[in-house]
């Protein structure tokens, strides 16, 4: 018997959303479904104040990729926000990324050669030659102090385990510069959507059917009567039962205030890189759409380590879940109907852009069949 759409996608995040819109372009019908009470998963915003807030934490877009940035451009328009962070520690403030404007209120020193001499004396001082950890990455990147006073505090926080234990290509994604410059990103595009982040992926979904509050794992007999193929955005784990064992996540939790007061920090993000503030990073919404409004909101971000119930943000990519994941990824061979895409149906540090690649990538992959006959 025929069944009443080609595509189940099990998740209105943005991987879900791009193979959506991809699968409606080739002629295909989908339905979406989710088990939140919206959209957009993790990069979902929502107005308060007049302010778009990001409700599971910051998103700033960025890619050097020139074909997901036209994509992207399709479905919203994007302002010219650079992120630039500050960290505060124990009240002195630095410029992120760890550029010359750190160094100089690091050191004092004024030129590049002057910061790069110090870097290599600490990271001889270290006896680093062949860094094995996040630690000896980080030391050997940017020194000793940079080290203790940026990195260390904030990275235990952030995952829950010492820097010696992770893996150096988590602070890779941090570019280290010899220049005054404060942008976050080494992207050739960034900016923010000027009317959210929700609305960006309602205009991806257009016409295609959404169902909410839905758990397809409690109901899976059910719906994968309803189409050919499934995407499945959720964690590969949860797929199959945790039958191999629990994946680890990282989770956040945000404790959002509205304030009185037009401007509370000066800037979008301010981390917190000492280890006893208990959060990591407050940001404050407006400012990444320059907003003028009279009040402002924040949300404080503590990190936690994922357990059942939590929503999980950030898998740990060190070598015990490596593992693990490449065994669940063994049983995916069975399960030729299923595509599984995203952070958590891939278990994979994705930014945004890369996760849009690569829904578009198995999208064409996938729907080639269908776009020869057109
Ligand atoms: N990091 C740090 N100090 C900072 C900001 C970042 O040590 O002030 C490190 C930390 O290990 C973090 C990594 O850099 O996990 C990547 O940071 P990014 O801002 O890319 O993380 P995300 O925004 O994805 O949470």
């Amino acid at each position: 018997m025929e069944k009443p759409y080609d595509y189940l996608i099990v998740g209105a995040g943005l991987y879900g959303a791009v193979f959506a819109q991809q699968a409606k372009e080739a002629g295909q019908k989908c339905l979406v479904i989710d088990k939140r009470d919206h959209i957009a998963g993790n990069i979902y915003t929502e107005k308060v104040e007049g302010i778009d807030v990001h409700c599971y934490g910051a998103h700033i877009f960025h890619t050097n990729d020139q074909k997901v940035w036209s994509y992207v451009n399709r479905f919203t328009e994007f302002n010219r926000y650079t992120n630039s962070p500050v960290a505060n520690y124990r009240g002195e403030i630095y410029n992120l990324p760890f550029n010359m404007n750190t160094f100089n209120k690091m050191w004092g020193v004024i030129t590049p050669e002057q910061a790069q001499a110090r870097i290599d004396e600490q990271r001889k001082a270290a006896c680093i030659t062949n860094p094995k950890n996040l630690e000896e990455q980080a030391i050997s990147l940017a020194g000793t102090d940079i080290y203790e006073k940026l990195i260390k505090g904030y990275t235990q926080k952030q995952w829950g385990r010492p820097c010696s234990e992770l893996p150096a290509f988590i602070i890779k994604r941090l570019p280290v510069r010899l220049i005054y410059d404060n942008n976050y990103f080494n992207a050739l595009y960034q900016g923010i959507p000027v009317e959210g982040y929700t609305k960006m992926v309602e205009n991806l979904l257009g016409d295609t059917e959404v169902r909410l509050n839905v758990d397809y794992l409690k109901q899976k007999t059910e719906f994968d009567k309803l189409a050919d193929k499934i995407v499945y955005t959720g964690p590969i784990d949860a797929y199959f039962g945790y039958q191999l064992g629990a994946l680890q996540y990282r989770s956040v939790r945000f404790e959002t205030e509205t304030l009185d007061m037009e401007n509370y920090q000066g800037d979008a993000v301010v981390n917190y890189t000492d280890a006893e503030t208990p959060y990591t990073r407050i940001i404050e919404h407006k400012h990444f759409t320059f907003g003028t409004q009279p009040k402002t909101v924040i949300s404080r971000e503590y990190s936690a380590e994922w357990k059942p119930g939590d929503e999980p943000y950030y898998p740990v990519n060190d070598e015990k879940n490596g593992a693990l994941y490449q065994k669940y990824k063994a049983l995916v061979n069975a399960e030729p109907n299923v595509i599984f895409g995203g952070r958590l149906g891939e278990y994979k540090y994705y930014d945004m852009d890369q996760v849009i690649e690569e829904a578009l990538d198995v999208a064409k992959k996938e729907l080639t069949r269908f776009w020869c006959g057109k």
